[in-house]
């Protein structure tokens, strides 16, 4: 039972500081057997190496596989509400551990505290989600004709293999594993070199919740340690949330040894804002989708379409409430815009508003780098950014810029934004905002993407599936319907009367 290896065992055995070893396998924090060279991780907060990782070469991914495939047996043998009791416990320890490990996911992020806690709060509710689910995920008695029957099992995949961006390091780790496990299958996660931290963290936590070693494994490692995983014959099914051209990699790495594939991809999303929109609530989401996470965040809404008639007004108020978010230390409690990932990202970024204004977009406020004082000086602050006098050519407006620019889109009907809207290769999220319950019904069912907001945005409940249409994305996370992506059925025919074999058996 897990309930005696609760808070008092992950007391003594939480690693509360960043720090090594970083590979996860059979049950422990362990250095690679076989490393490849170390890699260096960078403080976003204040530019300065955070830790050195060894990276796994591919007998480390072999053992980490083995290590999953050597649980199956016992992990998948257990009833759905003994691992759901497992996956509960680990939802307690994180909650009530929720300021260390937001600490820790500050550190390896850049991100606002206050922002981080949102994050870590959201693994707890993913596993007690699934912790609930677990013993409701059940098969299928079918009557069949004279008192046959069969019965549809839902039986695991086997081995998963998760890989993860750097953006939601822990979130994005906890969407692929509560349900997973939840299913019976077991796990090998590899973090994005540049956020290796909280996966381990989690590694941790599930031990410390009575989730039997080996059931989830950490190796670490930049691409190569990525393809490893995805090539690896045991692997069964690949989770997978990254950048579009990774993500087509990982779906080639699964067509060849034909594994089931999720993938959680970018995105360019639309949000469109009516001239009837209750405006304070449209200026507040408007920020919730541009600027959380310094705009590094995949389902954004970063074409702002505005209607004409309140163009003027949106754009001054949304530009005063920019102006008035806080650049600063990630850790503190006031602060609302931390640090990039790092340089280079940052300078990516900046190249996007040098090519806007190249293009004859204008800066109504932000888009500047700011250096902010002592510690944090080597830092890559950039002040967040809104474009006026765009249009839907520029690069700026086509490109995931995964940084805080906001586009603002000036439209006449709702025919020419819909489809405006809809012309992109991307197909995440959107949102509407309109006081007219028909017309945001209409358009949302217009919008090609996989979750549209009525009136709010960026909300993830875990009840509800998230994931994209088009180039952002095959499958979904979250709900009841990753049941099917971590599940396969076994159907056993049961005949209760003679064979009938036709005319093929002649007495
Ligand atoms: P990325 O594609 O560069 O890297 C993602 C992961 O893939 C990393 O762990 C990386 O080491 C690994 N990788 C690299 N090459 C690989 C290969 N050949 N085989 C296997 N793995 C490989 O993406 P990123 O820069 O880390 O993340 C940013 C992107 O992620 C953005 O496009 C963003 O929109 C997207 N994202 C999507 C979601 C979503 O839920 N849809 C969530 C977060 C981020």
């Amino acid at each position: 039972m897990a309930s005696g290896l609760g808070g008092q065992v992950l007391r003594r055995s939480f690693q509360r500081s960043v720090g090594g070893p970083w590979n996860y396998v059979g049950g422990r924090r362990c250095d690679p057997t076989h490393a490849t060279a170390p890699f260096k991780v960078t403080a976003p907060a204040t530019g300065r190496v955070l830790c050195e990782v060894p990276g796994s070469g591919k007998e480390e991914v072999d053992r980490a596989v083995r290590s999953a495939k050597d649980a199956l047996p016992a992990w998948s043998k257990l009833s759905g509400r003994e691992r759901g009791q497992k996956l509960m416990e680990a939802c307690r320890i994180i909650r009530e551990n929720l300021e260390d490990i937001s600490r820790l996911e500050v550190q390896d992020t850049g991100k606002p505290i206050w922002e981080a806690r949102v994050d870590i709060g959201s693994c707890a509710d993913a596993l007690e989600y699934y912790g609930g689910l677990a013993p409701a995920i059940v098969g299928q008695h079918i009557p069949l004709s004279g008192g046959s029957f069969a019965m549809v099992q839902r039986r695991p995949l086997g081995v998963v293999g998760g890989i993860g961006a750097w953006n939601f390091p822990m979130q994005t780790c906890v969407w692929k594993v509560a349900p997973a496990l939840a299913c019976g299958n077991t796990f090998v996660y590899k973090p994005s070199q540049f956020t290796p931290v909280t996966a381990v963290t989690l590694g941790e936590v599930l031990t410390s919740a009575g989730v039997m070693d080996g059931v989830f494994n950490v190796v670490q490692g930049e691409g190569e340690a990525g393809e490893h995983l995805c090539h690896h014959p045991d692997v069964a099914k690949l989770s997978f949330t990254g950048s579009v051209p990774t993500g087509s990699k990982v779906m080639a790495a699964g067509a060849g040894g034909i594994k089931a594939v999720t993938l959680e991809l970018g995105g360019k999303s639309p949000l469109i804002v009516f001239e009837d929109a209750q405006l304070e609530n449209a200026i507040k989401a408007t920020l919730v989708a541009n600027f959380l996470s310094q705009g590094q965040v995949c389902s954004n809404g970063t074409r702002v379409f505005v209607h004409r008639s309140i163009a003027k007004t949106f754009t001054e108020r949304l530009v005063s409430a920019t102006r008035a978010l806080k650049i600063g230390d990630p850790m503190a409690e006031d602060t609302t815009v931390g640090a990039t990932i790092h340089e280079e990202h940052a300078r990516k970024v900046l190249g996007y508003l040098t090519s806007a204004r190249e293009e004859g977009a204008v800066v109504a406020c932000g888009g500047e780098q700011v250096v902010l004082p002592g510690d944090l000086e080597g830092g890559w602050y950039l002040s967040p950014a809104v474009l006026t006098n765009c249009h839907d050519d520029m690069k700026v407006v086509r490109e995931e810029v995964f940084g805080s620019v906001a586009a603002i889109l000036v439209f006449d009907s709702e025919e020419e934004v819909v489809r405006r809207a809809n012309d992109t290769l991307f197909g995440l999220a959107g949102a509407v905002f309109t006081r007219d319950l028909n017309r945001a019904h209409r358009v949302a069912n217009e919008i090609e993407a996989g979750t549209v907001w009525i009136n709010n945005y960026n909300l993830y409940p875990t009840e509800v599936p998230f994931g994209g249409y088009k180039h952002s994305g095959v499958g979904r996370e979250n709900g009841t319907t990753v049941v099917e992506a971590f599940t396969q059925t076994r159907t056993l025919y049961v005949e209760m009367g003679d064979v009938d074999a036709g005319p093929l058996y002649v007495e």
